[in-house]
């Protein structure tokens, strides 16, 4: 009887395990990742036996399936709220953006698996993993990345909708990136991180690293992972057998001649959540080591972080208290930034030596990498950026409710909102769009604008009842202003969210205002003089009636006000405002 109920009771713990095996696991050459239906069976069989786990559903994607969360609690708490008042940290893991680089999604299972069965949980830090985000690239499987060295099939980078997902964090266009703010807000992680694979060049390292811009992160949090966390999170990567090194963007194409910093701006999910004051980091494996390798390396980058959190959960907690009240008081804020040529730094890189030889294929010169010959070199590390365009906040911006997707995702972000109460006419300051560029071709389904110039103008206008008022001094005012600022690298406005200002809506006949436009020029002399002098500056208009018409008509009262305006006031001097 004894040795019957041992047997079963191994059989028991066995078929267990063995079903708690992951796809990647079961592959005999570890050269697999697990398809969208198996990750949820997965996680589904996996939540049956385990309290302190849950699986919940957010919105739905492009796809029409959900974005599944997976909540690792050791107490067993699910509730965001809840967590927060027993000052627990949270932390959030996205997998799968790109589909191709499915490190993440395998790591997470195996890290899921084994977090609860050594009953490992951390006990000040609930863990969030976005199973898969980019449902709809994952279930259309193939091989479409060419260079990359396994797994033998793997998902597409674009979604339902061709989007490059990790383009879509300001814009939104897709719901994958509403459910995915709908859970960051929701959770309100004090850490963030983004699994994903690298091209690029050649070189020893299995994993590279990319943390937030330090320029562009807040510098009570810059301080902290520049001194603290990233330097232990490479010195435990060292002893996990996966050393890394910084992610590997050159000017060049060897890596050799320095490398830059990556600089995720807004629509990059690590720029996205650096304006919510959230510590971020994305994993880069390198696409030429063995599938297997990638994996490990990434589940162990999950295991380091997760123990650094747990040791400075406090920490990490009063930091991002801080970091929030400062940015509430901040005045000031970068809304672009270029490296900066003139100061660098330098590390020691683990490259292969670069060649050139004759192409195959064209026969011209061809660049190699020879992994024959390895070398330890100290590089350039260009990894300092300096802000090219700024602006000081408003005391509140005031947003007409005209602009719906703008309120839409300020409350999908908690950004704090008022409404007037009844019309009201504001002496405030508006934008006129002076200049701008746009590019022929879309880039993800927008025609982003860049280079803008603008001319302020203090003038009052009328604005409706219902129309919101946000004050700047909220712990998101960097999203506020990096969104509203038209001058932002990734505005509101440079993703055409305000493109019909852009455009006149009446213009004239020229017969008929030739009339009106000589009886403007005889009753009003400055307007006259402001023409003869233009015309002796510019010898086109002076040649040219419809020209000369025209500058008068923009001169003229009939001239439609809003032609350029961008709608967003800025509510300069401290007025006071009936608000509901
Ligand atoms: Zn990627």
């Amino acid at each position: 009887m004894k040795t019957i109920l041992t047997a079963l009771l191994i059989c028991f713990v066995f078929c267990r395990v063995q079903a708690q095996l992951t796809p990647f696991e079961l592959s005999k050459d570890k050269n697999y990742t697990a398809t969208y239906s198996e990750i949820i069976a997965y996680y589904q069989k996996l939540s049956l036996h385990n309290p302190q786990m849950k699986l919940i559903n957010y919105g739905t994607t492009d796809v029409g399936k959900p974005l599944t969360l997976v909540v690792l609690s050791r107490d067993r708490i699910f509730d965001p709220k809840l967590i927060k008042q027993q000052n627990k940290r949270v932390l959030l893991i996205n997998n799968g953006i790109h589909p191709g680089e499915p490190e993440g999604i395998d790591a997470s299972m195996m890290l899921t698996r084994d977090l609860l069965k050594k009953n490992a949980l951390p006990k000040d830090v609930v863990i969030c993993i976005i199973a898969v985000y980019n449902i709809d690239g994952c279930l259309n499987r193939g091989l479409s990345r060419i260079n990359q060295n396994g797994p033998r099939a793997y998902g597409f980078r674009g979604n339902y909708r061709n989007l490059d997902l990790n383009r879509d964090f300001i814009k939104a266009d897709s719901k994958n990136a509403l459910a995915f703010e709908q859970i960051l807000n929701t959770w309100n992680p004090e850490v963030f991180l983004d699994n994903h694979t690298s091209d690029g060049a050649d070189y020893q390292y299995v994993m590279t690293l990319i943390e937030t811009q330090k320029d562009k992160q807040n510098p009570i949090l810059a301080d902290y992972t520049s001194k603290t966390l990233s330097p232990e999170l490479y010195k435990r990567m060292i002893k996990s057998g996966y050393e890394m090194t910084p992610y590997v963007e050159s000017e060049e194409k060897s890596p050799d001649s320095g490398i830059v910093s990556f600089l995720e701006t807004p629509r990059f999910a690590t720029g996205y959540t650096a304006q919510h004051n959230i510590i971020s980091y994305i994993t880069e494996t390198h696409m030429l080591k063995p599938f297997d390798k990638r994996v490990y390396a990434t589940y162990d980058f999950e295991q380091n972080l997760i123990d650094i959190y747990e040791r400075d959960a406090e920490l990490i907690g009063e930091l991002k208290h801080k970091a929030d009240e400062q940015v509430s008081k901040q005045k000031t804020f970068a809304l672009n930034w270029d490296v900066d040529k003139e100061h660098y730094d330098s590390l020691t890189f683990k490259g292969f030596t670069a060649g050139y030889k004759p192409s195959e294929v064209s026969g011209l010169p061809r660049l190699y990498y020879d992994r024959t010959k390895p070398y330890t070199k100290t590089i350039k590390y260009f990894d300092n950026y300096v802000a090219t365009a700024t602006a000081d906040k408003p005391l509140a911006y005031i947003i007409p409710q005209a602009w719906g997707k703008v309120i839409e995702l300020f409350k999908l972000n908690n950004v704090a909102m008022k409404r007037l109460s009844h019309d009201t006419t504001l002496n405030l300051q508006m934008y006129y769009i002076g200049d701008y560029k746009t590019p022929q071709r879309p880039y993800e389904g927008h025609y982003l604008h860049s280079n803008v110039k603008l001319n302020p103008a203090d003038i009052s206008i009328k604005f409706y009842a219902g129309d919101y008022v946000i004050y700047t001094n909220q712990p998101l005012n960097r999203y506020i202003v990096e969104t509203l600022e038209p001058q932002g690298v990734d505005s509101f406005f440079a993703w055409n969210f305000f493109d019909s200002v852009l455009g006149e809506k009446e213009y004239f006949s020229d017969y008929v205002f030739e009339d009106v436009a000589a009886d403007l020029l005889k009753k009003d002399p400055e307007l006259k003089k402001k023409l003869d002098d233009e015309k002796s500056k510019d010898p086109r208009l002076a040649a040219s009636a419809g020209a000369q018409l025209n500058f008068v008509y923009r001169n003229s009262p009939y001239f439609e006000k809003t032609y350029l305006r961008y709608p967003v006031g800025r509510l300069l001097t401290d007025t006071k405002l009936d608000l509901k």
